[in-house]
């Protein structure tokens, strides 16, 4: 359970510290969005994970529907999966299991301000060309979650100005997922 606390959330910040953007043209991307201050700041701006923050925080057990009820939809969303969020160094995220048990994964909660550069990234940095809605999924949901994520993504993937240009003819050819560049992005 505790074994793979550290690197999780290691792996999160170089695979999204990686500076090339296939869709440079369409999205901000900036190299320290996913550093750890940012990402803490970016949540706390977030009006639907903000709150999650602070109670998973400060809380041993999950606050009452009355204290609840005021907040949006999607903070309560959150608050119905409390078992599966955790606070690491301020920042909180969602573990996930296969049904079997086999795959873990800690899931960074993505705050709406990130949400389109981390598809983006997931879609396309990691391979010479971009990955399908399927595989974006995949790789997205080892990565980050946020409530209505899968569609979000597929809809990204279905908008994605480069993908548009091949799904005219036969599809391109999907290098092997190159090995992640744990570069010193993020060292100091
Ligand atoms: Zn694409």
């Amino acid at each position: 359970m505790e074994n793979n606390a550290g690197s999780a959330s290691d792996d999160v910040i170089h695979v999204f510290s990686r500076k090339s953007c296939v869709d440079a043209d369409e999205i901000v991307s900036d190299a320290n969005s996913f550093a750890p201050e940012n990402l803490r700041l970016a949540q706390a701006r977030d009006p639907d994970v903000a709150p999650l923050v602070r109670w998973r925080s400060e809380l041993t057990e999950r606050p009452c529907w009355n204290e609840v009820a005021k907040y949006s939809d999607t903070a309560k969303n959150y608050w119905a999966q409390w078992d599966s969020l955790e606070v690491v160094e301020g920042i909180l995220y969602r573990n996930w299991s296969s049904a079997d048990g086999r795959e873990r994964f800690r899931q960074l909660i993505v705050p709406h301000s990130l949400k389109r550069e981390l598809v983006a990234r997931v879609h396309g940095v990691m391979v010479g060309g971009h990955f399908g809605i399927r595989r974006t999924q995949f790789q997205f949901q080892r990565r980050g979650y946020f409530v209505g994520w899968r569609k979000f993504v597929e809809e990204f993937c279905k908008h994605c100005v480069v993908c548009a240009k091949f799904h005219r003819g036969k599809p391109p050819k999907h290098s092997f997922l190159k090995p992640i560049d744990c570069g010193a992005v993020n060292e100091r």
